[in-house]
């Protein structure tokens, strides 16, 4: 399937309107079978590794990608999966946390880019600038008027990225609350899985409605021609994994990155 086709099934359509509580978030529709996504996944990360090497090699272009989600939604989980096998000499990934007292004292794009990746790089965002248009907006934690010129602010950023080579891809991992609900308990009931549950997740919950609507709102603003957004139905974690495998390898098969000519006749060189 071809990126275009890939985009007409999952994303934000640049102008168009979102109802997210309308998706079925245990759609897995794109594949036949589970086992077909899995045999798909390795191969598109085995791709994807290749298509990395040369990216490296070729150091003209650059990918970033941004993953965001409510909680418990899989974002750690689908990064290993897809990823696993990529050199990563070529990949950085950065969570953003909580803005610490510096960086609250710089504009919100500050520390963002300073992470975005390098000509040969992949970057991977685990939570992005949109939290300063999500679980800002929803604890109103800074004035509205603040926030409704974050959105501009974000395309103009994404748009310079792109124009310096960097290719944008930004995924909402969407689950239902009842899937939510199953993955924070097995949080509290799994010792293993205890170190990640908080307390604060359970709080952030009771905001869903405003979660979503704050993501329709900067789904619908945000999806542009150089930085779409796509929504993932994520309440199966190997149909979840699949797709962003699948939408990755096209993306970069897309951006096609090649090896340098070497600079030096390979034929009349010898090495004794
Ligand atoms: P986690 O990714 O589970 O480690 O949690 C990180 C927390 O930091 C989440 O609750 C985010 O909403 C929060 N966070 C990330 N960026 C920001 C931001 N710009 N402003 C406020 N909270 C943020
Ligand atoms: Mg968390």
């Amino acid at each position: 399937m071809s990126l275009k086709k890939f985009a007409k099934m999952f994303s934000v359509e640049p102008g168009t309107k979102l109802d997210l509580s309308k998706n079925d978030l245990r759609d897995t529709s794109y594949f036949e079978s589970r086992d077909e996504a899995e045999r798909s996944l390795r191969e598109d990360a085995e791709a994807i590794d290749e298509l990395q090497d040369r990216l490296f090699a070729e150091g003209k272009q650059s990918l970033l990608l941004v993953l965001q989600a409510t909680d418990a939604a899989g974002k750690d989980g689908t990064i290993r999966k897809v990823f696993g096998p990529v050199d990563p000499l070529g990949l950085r990934a950065h969570s953003f946390k909580k803005p610490t007292p510096e960086e609250l004292s710089h504009d919100f794009l500050w520390r963002v880019h300073k992470k975005v990746p390098a000509k040969g790089e992949i970057a991977i965002f685990n939570r992005s600038h949109y939290e300063d248009v999500l679980v800002v907006r929803v604890h109103g934690l800074v004035d509205d008027d603040v926030i409704e010129a974050r959105y501009d602010q974000i395309n103009s950023f994404e748009q310079l990225l792109s124009s310096n080579d960097t290719r944008i891809i930004k995924v909402f991992l969407q689950v239902s609350k009842e899937e939510q609900r199953e993955r924070l308990q097995e949080r509290v009931d799994i010792p293993a899985k205890r170190w990640k549950f908080n307390q604060g997740d359970l709080e952030e919950r009771k905001l869903w409605d405003q979660y979503m609507q704050a993501f329709e709102i900067a789904l619908e603003r945000c999806s542009t021609a150089w930085a779409p957004w796509y929504v993932i139905p994520a309440d199966r974690n190997w149909y979840r994994n699949a797709v962003v495998a699948r939408l990755v390898r096209l993306t970069l098969e897309d951006m096609d990155p090649k090896y340098p000519e070497p600079d030096f006749d390979p034929k009349g060189i010898k090495v004794k």
